[in-house]
């Protein structure tokens, strides 16, 4: 039997909750202070696509970005991507296009989702809903909102593989 790995490259400002995803996905578990670094590249999942075991696996930048320094050895073959903003943070929204930009620059066009994170803290919302529409919408890109912390729209969202997303 052929193994089929895909790596996904999970990308955007520190503090977004990239790290809380990758472990919420593939641990099924939030924890409050998950550690920025958590000593492996990536934390994997199995899943089945059309009849076939699928090993994803989700490449975490352990807290690199925040000193733009992310090597090209994190995006090497990345065959999707996840970008991540925040709720509560414009400057993580502002930034989105310039992630593309950086993921595009090294492993050219793949298949890529915008995620709203933190969505429970909408009521303390700095992102309009149709400014992060228009942005997906300009990008041309599949837009989840989700909360990591109340476990919505991550599995059955960003990386249901039923959907055409980062699987496809
Ligand atoms: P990273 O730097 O992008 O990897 O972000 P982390 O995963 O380390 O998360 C940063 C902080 O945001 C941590 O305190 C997380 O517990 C918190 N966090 C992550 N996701 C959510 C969410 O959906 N809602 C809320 N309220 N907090 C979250
Ligand atoms: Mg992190």
């Amino acid at each position: 039997d052929m193994e089929v790995a895909i790596k996904v490259v999970v990308v955007g400002n520190g503090a977004v909750g990239k790290s809380s995803m990758i472990q919420r996905y593939c641990k099924g578990i939030f924890t409050k202070d998950y550690k920025k670094t958590i000593g492996v590249d990536f934390l994997e999942r199995q899943i089945v696509v059309n009849g076939e075991d699928v090993r994803l696996l989700l490449w975490d930048t352990a807290g690199q970005e925040e000193f733009d320094a992310i090597t090209k050895a994190y995006y090497r073959g990345a065959q999707a991507c996840v970008l991540v903003f925040s709720t509560t943070d414009r400057e993580s929204f502002q930034s989105i296009e310039t992630w593309k930009e950086k993921v595009e620059a090294e492993v050219g066009d793949v298949p890529t989702v915008l995620v709203q994170n933190k969505i429970d803290l909408l009521e303390e919302t700095v992102i309009k809903n149709e400014e992060a529409e228009a942005l997906a919408k300009r990008l041309k890109l599949r837009f989840y909102r989700a909360s990591v912390k109340e476990d919505l729209n991550v599995t059955e969202g960003v990386f249901n593989t039923s959907s055409s997303n980062v699987c496809n």
